[in-house]
């Protein structure tokens, strides 16, 4: 039995990784379940899954679900406290990092200070403090298993063969739903436009993410540290069927890849289980149905925030933290519908360029960085 933390559980990826628990109860075990505001969902997930303890992230979400779960043995924590205490229960041992945002770093660096396996979801995580978790994780010889499908691929595509022979690493993108517009017809494109994405089904912030290519520079940085691999060596490679989920080049030119329907739910699993593979209900590629699969290029002149990731990976330091985080709260703006699209990309160029970069920020650093840009985002939208 594998006993598991759950940090983002209300989530898309949260909820699909109980799914996963749910068909595999005799295998896998909740330990402790962690969400932001969603007591309604937390208070169900409690009720199926019996975890030892519950966080909510506000304290007035923690006191409601106390009282909706009082006749329940569980225990109810809040805020970072409560994260970190969940994230380093000695009887975990799995933490699956599903929280958005840079809220999951302590959490992170405090399970594999303990020990814990970790499948990560929250890329935000590595994308600012890869320098900091990956040696770490080496230190305490912690396991961090993508549950990112592209990244989950390209481990898929790794197992077996020796790391210094790869010559590439091809990082698919289905260019999200305005692949082929241009800047111009980008201009009025709407908040509703933006979410519907043609392939997968994910949370709000990552759709966005994914409709400006900022989720490929946020996977590509992701990839760096996971890999360990420079990034001309990363190649990011349209692919709108999202059918091939990634690939690997290797020293004599063969390619590998993992192929599969678009369903997050493979990849949380393969992740849960590694190295075995499981069976999955779904659907399967039919190759009599599938008519063709297609390549292009990324059109990084209409949507910037894929050429501004690689230079925030280039600069490295603090300036991941800024691309971010200018990121986060860019969209947080489209979302609540104050800056357009085409903003998005600017704001974070803009923030870029006002930032002096820490070279090998700490932790404290990086949150500073982070607040630092978004007071800054701010200011700049009222002057
Ligand atoms: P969602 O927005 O759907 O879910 C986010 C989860 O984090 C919710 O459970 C939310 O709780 C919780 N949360 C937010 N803030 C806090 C906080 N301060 N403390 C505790 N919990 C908090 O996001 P996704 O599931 O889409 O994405 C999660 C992570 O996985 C992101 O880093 C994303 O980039 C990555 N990812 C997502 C994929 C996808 O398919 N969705 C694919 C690959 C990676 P609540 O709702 O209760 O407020």
């Amino acid at each position: 039995m594998k006993h598991l933390t759950i940090l983002g559980s209300t989530g898309s990826i949260g909820t699909q990784s109980l799914e996963v628990v749910r068909a595999y109860k005799d295998k896998l075990e909740i330990t402790a379940l962690a969400a932001g505001n969603n007591v309604e969902l937390m208070e169900k997930q409690i009720r199926e899954f019996h975890p030892q303890k519950a966080v909510m992230w506000s304290e007035t979400a923690a006191k409601q679900l106390k009282e909706k779960v009082s006749d329940l043995s569980v225990e109810i924590l809040d805020g970072m406290e409560g994260l970190l205490e969940v994230s380093t229960m000695p009887q975990t041992d799995v933490v699956l990092t599903a929280i958005v945002g840079m809220i999951g770093i302590r959490p992170t660096i405090a399970a594999i200070e303990n020990k814990k396996t970790i499948a990560l979801a929250n890329k935000e995580t590595l994308v600012t403090a890869g320098h900091i978790i990956m040696p770490l994780a080496k230190k305490m010889g912690v396991p961090i298993l993508p549950v990112d499908s592209e990244h989950s691929a390209i481990f898929q595509s790794m197992n077996g063969e020796k790391r210094e022979q790869v010559s590439k690493i091809l990082l698919t993108a289905s260019g999200g739903p305005f692949r082929g517009r241009t800047r111009k017809e980008l201009e009025n494109v709407t908040v509703e436009d933006a979410l519907k994405h043609p392939n997968w089904s994910m949370g709000r912030k990552i759709t966005v993410d994914s409709a400006t290519l900022v989720n490929k520079g946020l996977e590509l940085m992701e990839a760096k540290w996971l890999f360990d691999t420079e990034l001309d060596r990363i190649q990011v490679v349209v692919h709108p069927q999202s059918i091939i989920h990634s690939m690997v080049e290797y020293a004599d030119g063969a390619i590998m890849a993992q192929l599969g329907t678009p369903d997050m739910k493979l990849p949380i699993q393969y992740a849960l289980f590694y190295p075995d593979r499981l069976p999955m209900e779904g659907e399967r590629v039919d190759f009599y149905e599938l008519s063709r699969i297609t390549f292009e290029k990324p059109d990084k002149e209409t949507f910037k925030g894929l050429d501004l990731a690689y230079k925030a990976a280039q600069k490295g330091g603090s300036m991941p933290t800024v691309y971010n985080a200018a990121n986060e709260k860019a969209v947080a703006l489209f979302l609540d519908r104050k800056i357009r699209f085409l903003q998005i990309a600017e704001i974070i160029e803009m923030s870029m360029e006002h930032h002096n970069v820490i070279e090998n920020p700490n932790v404290e650093q990086i949150l500073l960085t982070e607040s630092e840009t978004y007071d800054y985002i701010m200011q700049r939208m009222e002057s």
